[in-house]
């Protein structure tokens, strides 16, 4: 299908970018990397009135290492972030994960701003940024506003951006030395969707898991987290034991829908097995 007609904007600076969102309201999209908003408005589910072009404005492609964390800015590509080594040294959970967006060449246009403002549940950065508890920079007409993580992701395709702000950086937590991260997601084909994946953040000393935060992706109309399961694994050594008791809560923090991708049960198992095998490279990383 063809997108029916809209207009055409490409502000030169934040402000006026600002000013066309507020101007137009929701007949405005903004145009990021376009890699899912072309396929959206392709199949007639998003008609916007006016394109805002966003790329190639000043600030928004910077990532920059604070005493805070890692700041990235929106339109910062899945390709850079997948060739950062300040990313891949920083957040590798986040690295870890690039990999399994799309293909090469939609990495090499998307953005991660795109990604955290459209909250597709199935995609991966969602997942990773409830993970590490990351904070979203929004900015609007009232000025610039920091939201985390845990308020963000609000239900399916509804965050905590109003229409009027830009998603203008995320901010990442530096990877601690006692800190193992693992990403892994099941996919039909490289580069779909996955059917199921899981981003975690594990704490780890003397052989024991101290802190874990488990974050699913295709699991619900958000990235879902597993705080039975982490306290669970609380205390413990990452044995076969541990994970057998530690499935069990799994079941309680997850409630997938069957839909053609699977049943119920097949989406629980899924997620067990990614659940495993994150716990397993725990001892193999000790
Ligand atoms: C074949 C195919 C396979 C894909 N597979 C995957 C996959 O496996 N995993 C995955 O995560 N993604 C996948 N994607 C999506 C891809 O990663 C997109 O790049 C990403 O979801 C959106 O980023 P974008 O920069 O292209 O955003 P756009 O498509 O430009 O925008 C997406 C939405 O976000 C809004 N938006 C964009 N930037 C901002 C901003 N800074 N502030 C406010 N609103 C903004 C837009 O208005 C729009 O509503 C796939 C895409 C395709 C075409």
């Amino acid at each position: 299908m063809k997108a029916p007609a809209f207009d055409y904007v490409k502000p030169k600076s934040l402000n006026e970018a600002l000013g066309y969102l507020k101007q137009y309201g929701s007949g405005a999209q903004v145009l990021a990397g376009g890699q899912s908003l072309m396929a959206i408005m392709n199949l007639g589910l998003a008609m916007p009135e006016v394109l805002i072009d966003i790329t190639g404005l000043p600030g928004l492609t910077d990532i920059t290492v604070t005493d805070e964390g890692v700041r990235v800015g929106a339109l910062v590509t899945h390709a850079t972030l997948q060739h950062s080594p300040v990313i891949a040294k920083h957040v590798p959970l986040l690295w870890q994960c690039v990999p399994h967006v799309a293909h090469l060449a939609i990495r090499n246009a998307g953005t991660l701003g795109g990604s955290i403002a459209l909250a597709d549940p199935a995609a991966e950065y969602p997942a990773v940024v409830l993970a590490l508890q990351a904070t979203i920079t929004l900015q609007g007409p009232h000025g610039v506003r920091d939201v985390a993580a845990d308020d963000y992701f609000l239900g399916l395709y509804e965050t905590a951006r109003a229409e009027d702000e830009l998603l203008v950086a995320v901010t990442f937590p530096k990877v601690k030395d006692s800190e193992v991260m693992v990403f892994d997601e099941l996919t039909r084909r490289r580069g779909d969707y996955a059917l199921c994946g899981l981003a975690a953040a594990f704490d780890v000393s003397g052989g024991v898991i101290r802190a874990a935060r488990l974050a699913y992706l295709s699991m619900g109309d958000t990235p879902v987290l597993a705080p039975t399961a982490a306290a669970a694994l609380m205390g413990k050594a990452p044995s076969e034991e541990t994970i057998a008791a530690a499935e069990i809560a799994l079941i309680n923090d997850l409630s997938p829908r069957s839909d053609l991708h699977g049943s119920v049960n097949g989406k629980l198992h899924w997620a067990k097995v990614l659940f495993g095998r994150s716990v397993r490279q725990l001892g193999k990383s000790a």
